[in-house]
């Protein structure tokens, strides 16, 4: 069989989801990312995160570190999550990869105290056109006592913090007021979505994931349900989507941004959606003036851990296999455009028609920017 050959499908051959957080301004989603990132996790203990370029990438072995407690012995399949950094990025959520989302799956943050804003309601009506999976976060868990408790400043009489806890072991903390405040918003937030034609369940009673979106209560200040959700997304994902994640040699890749950054010139920020990129392949990127061919220099990735994260400094790969967030450097990438897709030249391809193909991407760009 020839090196190059797509792969079965097969559920031991998948690529990493890769992740957006969509929501309405305030909800909590850029708290969110960073408590996902794990700016509280010990250092070294789960080890291996990586903080990419536009997206951050979490290895497995740094999934089942922090989802332990749940005790959800299922295996993980998938290599690792792929989160992108921007939330609430307005174009972010219009890019696509060959036609489809760039996000395999989404976290919609909605703040349990308002509910269903207008937002929200965007937000939720992208992914359905998209046909893209999401988990409704049902953030600001921590907050519900601060404001209806007789203790306003004091968050001890009210909800208890368990930093970093799986939800059920915290709800199970809470007072019966506590919780009862906690039910009513959400059956009112249920009803809400509802009223979108969709129904919505308590992760832990949804019994007909598919069907039922699952919410997963959390707090972004305090951890609580990010545990829950980091093993939702990426179970979730590896059990639906065995096809569209199986890993294949054919590059499916999306330009994020366009950076010039010292030392490496004009830089493209890209995510890796499917396939492997190598130092030294020839690449089409689509221009402002007409399609822009070149090599790549370097692929570069921060350095994982933090002391090493020094402003200006990469890791170099030689190659890189998706799904990843990657800076790329390369000559002539001045008038690079975001959103429009990068294609590598194959041997037996021909230029012409991958520059052509390239270009084609400049009018989905263009839609994009008319209709905003
Ligand atoms: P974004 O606009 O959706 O990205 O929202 P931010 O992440 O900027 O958060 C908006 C505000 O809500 C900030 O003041 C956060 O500190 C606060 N916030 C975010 N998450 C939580 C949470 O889980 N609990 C509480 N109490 N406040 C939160």
């Amino acid at each position: 069989k020839k090196e190059d050959a797509t792969p079965e499908k097969s559920e031991d051959n998948l690529r990493s989801p890769i992740c957006c957080i969509m929501g309405h301004v305030d909800t909590g989603k850029t708290k969110l990312l960073d408590c996902i990132q794990g700016t509280n996790v010990q250092e070294g203990e789960a080890g291996g995160i990586t903080q990419q370029i536009g997206a951050t990438y979490f290895p497995a072995e740094n999934i089942r570190e922090r989802t332990k407690e749940l005790k959800a012995d299922a295996k993980l399949k998938v290599p690792g999550l792929l989160v992108i950094d921007t939330p609430g990025h307005e174009s972010f959520t219009n890019l696509r990869s060959r036609g489809s989302s760039l996000c395999d799956i989404a976290i919609l943050v909605v703040d349990i105290m308002h509910g269903l804003e207008p937002q929200t309601i965007e937000s939720l009506n992208l992914l359905r056109m998209r046909n893209t999976e999401f988990i409704v976060a049902l953030n600001k868990c921590n907050s519900v006592v601060l404001i209806f408790s007789n203790f306003h400043l004091d968050r001890l009489y009210g909800w208890k913090n368990s930093r970093n806890a799986p939800i059920l072991k915290t709800m199970k903390q809470q007072s019966k007021d506590v919780q009862n405040e906690f039910n009513m918003r959400l059956t009112q937030i249920i009803t809400q979505f509802k009223e979108q034609g969709l129904n919505t369940e308590l992760y832990y009673k949804n019994r007909e994931m598919g069907e039922t979106y699952s919410i997963i209560p959390t707090s972004a200040i305090s951890g609580e349900g990010v545990p829950d959700l980091l093993l939702l997304l990426v179970q979730w994902s590896q059990k639906t989507m065995v096809e569209k994640l199986t890993y294949n040699n054919e590059v499916q890749c999306t330009v994020l941004e366009v950076k010039v950054v010292e030392g490496h010139g004009t830089t493209i920020d890209v995510v890796l959606v499917n396939g492997v990129l190598h130092e030294g392949d020839q690449i089409i990127v689509c221009g402002m003036q007409g399609p822009i061919v070149t090599t790549i220099r370097a692929l570069l990735t921060p350095h994982p851990m933090k002391e090493l994260r020094v402003k200006g400094t990469y890791l170099h790969h030689k190659q890189i296999k998706a799904a990843q967030g990657i800076k790329i450097t390369a000559q002539g990438l001045e008038h690079a455009i975001a959103g429009t897709g990068l294609y590598v030249v194959g041997p037996q391809d021909d230029l012409d028609d991958i520059k052509e193909v390239a270009m084609e991407d400049m009018k989905s760009v263009m839609n994009r920017i008319d209709k905003s």
